[in-house]
């Protein structure tokens, strides 16, 4: 487009977020929600509390840019408890962010340069292609194969080369829900020295998880990688307030400086009470993170079970909250899009097209996505709408 209207030619190369555009047709339609992945149920108390407290206590200034001290350290206090030997110097090694979301894009302007390549497994979380381009680099894809989601050792391998600057890992994984194994790790811990890349790691879902104890094996802790891993995360999914834009990232303080420049000039920070609040956040007991994924497995079952029974090829993940399901038989024809827009208008819910957590469209015809971030009742009401189809 020509003239004033004229958008940038980065802004050019990428589609508005259809995740987003699915929740305001869902508004529109006035269908059950299960495109975008938030909670339709109450945060902790001790979190409201703790940010009308703090408000109350006039905590309503810029908070330090990096992050309030008292958040940063309960940060570090937090994954000491959780990661027994991991050691975070709150100090040096944490910018805190505005949600998982500006840790990403800052993470990735402060430490990659244009021409540079990243590496990302496919599908992936819709944000990642866009932040590669905002900072000039290349995406370079890896598959990931359904039905459990494996990556083929040789194609990996492929993917790196002297102009690789990063590798993103998103586990538990969004879209498809799951687990990086050990060996996967180690597998690409071996490359990254190899070929001197980073990884940005994206570990929102590291409580969301129906594997276990021991079933989330932070990057960060794999030998070889300490020295060469961001890690993003955020207060969004673990308590429920994925409103509130509060995140972080986890680095060597060399890498934390670059992200913390560039956090600086595009946002200054995030909001200072809900820092304050995020204290309280990480003081929650253990049995908080447990009770937070026996209540996922509970909706990942009610629904997944509900959508097997309408007819969809449901590939149950082992974390995350979200269900990427096989539309053949419900959509012989594989559109996607025209499909997720006909369960929007006609069956009244609202799920993502899987072509929009591909580069290729086509890849993604014959799958859709639902999350489960949801009271039962919601899901419980999904459900009986969706057997319209059956
Ligand atoms: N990363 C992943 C993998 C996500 O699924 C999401 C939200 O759906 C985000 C990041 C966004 O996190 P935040 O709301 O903290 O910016």
């Amino acid at each position: 487009m020509a003239g004033v209207a004229r958008l940038s030619a980065k802004a050019a190369t990428f589609t508005e977020s259809v995740i987003r555009d699915m929740t305001r047709l869902a508004v529109a339609h006035g269908a059950v929600n299960l495109a975008q992945g938030f909670p339709d149920f109450a945060c902790p108390v001790e979190l409201k509390e703790a940010a009308k407290a703090a408000i109350d206590a006039d905590d309503n200034q810029y908070a330090i840019t990096w992050g309030a001290p008292a958040f940063r350290a309960a940060v570090a206090a937090k994954v000491a408890r959780a990661y027994p030997g991991w050691t975070v110097d709150p100090d040096s090694e944490i910018c805190v962010t505005c949600g998982a979301t500006e840790a990403m894009i800052a993470t990735m302007l402060g430490l990659v340069d244009p021409g540079d390549e990243v590496i990302l497994f496919e599908p992936f979380y819709e944000n990642y292609g866009p932040d590669a381009i905002l900072s000039g680099a290349q995406p370079r894809l890896v598959s990931l194969r359904a039905p459990d989601w494996t990556f083929d050792e040789a194609e990996l391998r492929a993917a790196f080369s002297d102009r690789t600057r990063a590798i993103v890992v998103n586990t538990p994984h969004n879209p498809t829900g799951k687990m990086f194994t050990r060996a996967e790790l180690d597998l690409i811990a071996e490359l990254c020295q190899r070929h001197d890349v980073l990884v940005i790691t994206d570990e929102i879902y590291e409580h969301i998880q129906y594997l276990g104890h021991g079933g989330h094996v932070p990057p960060a802790t794999v030998p070889g990688l300490e020295d060469r891993t961001v890690t993003v995360n955020a207060l969004s999914k673990t308590y429920a307030v994925t409103g509130w834009r509060v995140g972080w990232t986890i680095a060597p303080a060399a890498l934390t400086a670059g992200i913390r420049k560039t956090h600086d000039f595009l946002t200054v920070g995030a909001a200072a009470p809900l820092q304050a609040a995020g204290v309280a956040a990480m003081g929650l007991p253990a049995s908080y993170y447990t009770g937070l994924a026996d209540a996922y497995r509970a909706r990942r079952d009610l629904l997944c079970d509900a959508l097997a029974e309408v007819g969809f090829g449901v590939s149950r993940p082992d974390g995350a909250y979200y269900v990427m399901c096989d539309t053949r038989a419900l959509d012989p024809a594989g559109d996607d899009v025209a499909f997720a827009k006909r369960l929007v208008s006609e069956i009244g819910v609202a799920t993502v097209p899987g072509s929009s957590f591909f580069a290729d469209p086509a890849d993604g015809r014959h799958i859709i996505r639902f999350a489960f971030p949801k009271r039962h009742e919601t899901l419980l009401e999904a459900a009986s709408r969706l057997r319209k189809l059956a």
